[in-house]
């Protein structure tokens, strides 16, 4: 297939890379300027965009994706897939679609799962929202990208899935960390702890696959002094999304609500810029109820 790139970053780079790799011929552009082996990058984003059968953004948030899609929408040809695979908010996602519709183009969002490991690797989850027809046409290329595709139903639907499950991440993984916090203080080591709550009804992925606290449970972050894996940032970027959804939604979440209070206070006021998610844990260490 002729392939269209936008957004050569930290995850759009290895993507298009691995396109590449397999035989399709991809066309990129980036604002930064950037190298990515195996694309021949352009100098628009219009232009990369041109004639392709689809076109692939991976960009930082739904202001940028409208702005794109408003300068790459008349330069697509009748049919083609416009595939959107950043994560951004629900409204933007089904803006986005909807304007690609009126174009004849097919529209799907498809945020993904697995980082930056996934995108090198090819192992990402992609979580779907669009029509059949445009999820089957994307599909040989979801299988290059990632592992798993999952078509969550119409446009809006692949974000709307993203941020439920980074909502459940985000509490379950302050959860983890406040009870490793407290079972310090109750004198209960670490190793104990892992032992009992990974395998009682405490389980969850934060404990058992991404184990907070260094030294205990399966190499994770926690090990490599909380260097990410998934950027605290990032996790604060997600919980936003879900409760501005929310918000739009009429829809009661607390938890969801507090995670993102907790995670904006780290990101923003305390130390947790630029360390993984699960460094949550040596924040509540230590730390009173005051
Ligand atoms: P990044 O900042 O590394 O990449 C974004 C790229 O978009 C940059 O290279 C930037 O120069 C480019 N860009 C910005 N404005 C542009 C424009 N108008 N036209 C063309 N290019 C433009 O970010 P990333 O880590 O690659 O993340 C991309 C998306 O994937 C985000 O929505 C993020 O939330 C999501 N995501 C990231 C991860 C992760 O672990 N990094 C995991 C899952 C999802």
């Amino acid at each position: 297939m002729n392939i269209g790139f936008i957004g050569l970053g930290n995850m759009g780079g290895p993507m298009a890379t691995n396109l590449a790799k397999a035989g399709h011929v991809v066309t990129g552009f980036d604002t930064a300027d950037v190298s990515v082996e195996g694309v021949e990058t352009v100098g628009s984003a219009a232009e990369a965009a041109a004639d392709q059968d689809i076109v692939i953004t991976m960009l930082p948030n739904g202001q940028i994706l409208r702005a794109v899609a408003d300068q790459i929408i008349p330069s697509m040809r009748a049919g083609a897939v416009f595939l959107d695979c950043s994560t951004v908010d629900v409204e933007s996602a089904r803006h986005v679609a909807e304007a690609a519709d009126q174009a004849d183009l097919l529209a799907l969002d498809a945020p993904v799962s697995g980082g930056i490991g996934g995108a090198q690797g090819g192992t990402l989850t992609f979580m779907v929202g669009g029509s059949d027809a445009a999820f089957l046409k994307a599909k040989p290329l979801f299988e290059i990208m990632g592992q798993k595709a999952v078509h969550c139903g119409p446009s809006g639907n692949g974000q709307a899935a993203k941020i439920c499950n980074n909502m459940i991440l985000g509490a379950t993984m302050i959860a983890t960390c406040e009870a490793f916090a407290l079972a310090d203080k109750l004198g209960l080591d670490r190793q104990s702890m892992f032992d009992v709550v990974s395998t009682s009804s405490g389980y969850s992925w934060s404990m058992n696959a991404y184990c907070p606290a260094p030294g205990v449970g399966p190499q994770s972050p926690a090990d490599n002094g909380y260097k990410p894996g998934f950027a605290a940032d990032l996790m604060l970027k997600d919980l936003r999304l879900s409760q501005q959804a929310a918000e739009a939604a009429d829809a009661d979440t607390p938890m969801g609500q507090r995670a993102m209070e907790l995670y904006a206070r780290f990101v923003e006021e305390e130390d947790g810029a630029g360390r993984d998610f699960s460094a949550m844990l040596p924040r509540f260490e230590g730390r009173g109820r005051g």
